[in-house]
């Protein structure tokens, strides 16, 4: 697996509101700190306002859902202005679009009527409110990229959710790579065999789906092997990883290794991963003393794991 370019910033689609951007229908913003800054250093933010970009204007009348949940009308609060067959037109246009930038996942605005990804109010006929609505822009976004990566400024706050996210976006973008060429079974046991570790710290059960499919990638044309791996790759990293899974990957890798070790690096890392067990070191100590010893002895099965690819600020690139 070639090392990621460390200039190069994977594309982001964002509601341009929380990137500051004075774009509300009150004609302010909702800049968030963490997505703005924080990743921002990471990610390059391709901006999106449905609703001013969908000739909405600023300021504007505020809008909101109405009818059936699940396919909702969005209109003005005040003069019922049906904005819905001019979202939808917006929206595809504005997603082919995203298609061709290659964006890798979408941070959108929580709460809003055209951004947010869950818990919208609907309001029916009969005037009852269901809270399980999608904003109409986010809501088609989601059914076409299914497997891009999203989430909503409100949870990006929990560093655990900001952490998956990112290793998502990731793992989501050297899949893209891979399915921009022409799919082969061994190109794609060799990206398989690249992230085993990585999603054995994820969901075991996913990896072993999927190395059972690739035994059997002879029987599948490339778009039926594209399709049978892109769904559990993709799901296998909503699931988060913990000590314990991450310690057993690493007692894997370790078994791997001692062969070719003295008997001093096998207590460094046999301390290590202990020392990880019991959170008195970082993930980061037995990941980088793996890494090391890896190259040092060229054990190849263990030097190109994106699993080692693990950065300071804690996500797997
Ligand atoms: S939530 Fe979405 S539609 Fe509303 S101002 Fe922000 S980017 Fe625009």
């Amino acid at each position: 697996m070639p090392f990621r370019n460390p200039e190069f910033k994977i594309k982001v689609g964002v509601s341009s509101c929380l990137l500051g951007e004075k774009v509300r229908w009150d004609g302010g913003h909702k800049r968030n700190r963490t997505v703005k800054n924080q990743l921002g250093r990471i990610f390059e933010w391709v901006p999106t306002c449905p609703e001013v970009e969908s000739g909405m204007g600023i300021p504007r009348e505020a809008v909101r859902l109405m009818g059936n949940v699940r396919s909702p009308r969005m209109v003005g609060t005040e003069s019922a202005t049906d904005w819905t067959a001019r979202m939808t037109r917006y929206a595809r246009k504005r997603l082919r679009e995203l298609a061709k930038l290659g964006v890798c996942g979408y941070i959108f605005k929580s709460r809003s009527p055209s951004c947010g990804v869950a818990r919208i109010p609907v309001t029916a006929k009969n005037g009852k409110t269901a809270t399980q609505g999608r904003g109409l822009f986010a809501d088609l976004f989601m059914r076409q990229f299914s497997h891009i990566p999203v989430e909503d400024e409100d949870r990006l706050q929990d560093a655990r959710v900001r952490e998956l996210f990112i290793t998502r976006v990731f793992a989501y973008h050297r899949l893209a790579q891979l399915l921009s060429d022409r799919l082969s079974q061994k190109t794609l046991a060799e990206f398989h065999k690249a992230h085993k570790y990585l999603l054995m710290a994820h969901s075991r059960k996913h990896e072993t789906a999927l190395a059972k499919l690739i035994e059997r990638a002879h029987r599948y044309s490339p778009a039926q092997l594209k399709t049978r791996y892109t769904e559990p790759f993709m799901q296998a990293f909503t699931y988060k990883t913990t000590v314990n899974k991450n310690a057993a990957v690493l007692n894997h890798m370790f078994r791997i290794l001692k062969k070719s070790l003295s008997e001093a690096e096998q207590h460094n890392i046999v301390k290590a991963i202990e020392d990880y067990r019991k959170k008195s070191v970082p993930l980061m100590k037995p990941v980088t003393l793996i890494k090391r010893l890896a190259r040092k002895y060229k054990v190849g099965s263990l030097t190109g794991q994106v699993y080692l690819n693990y950065s300071a600020q804690g996500q797997f690139i």
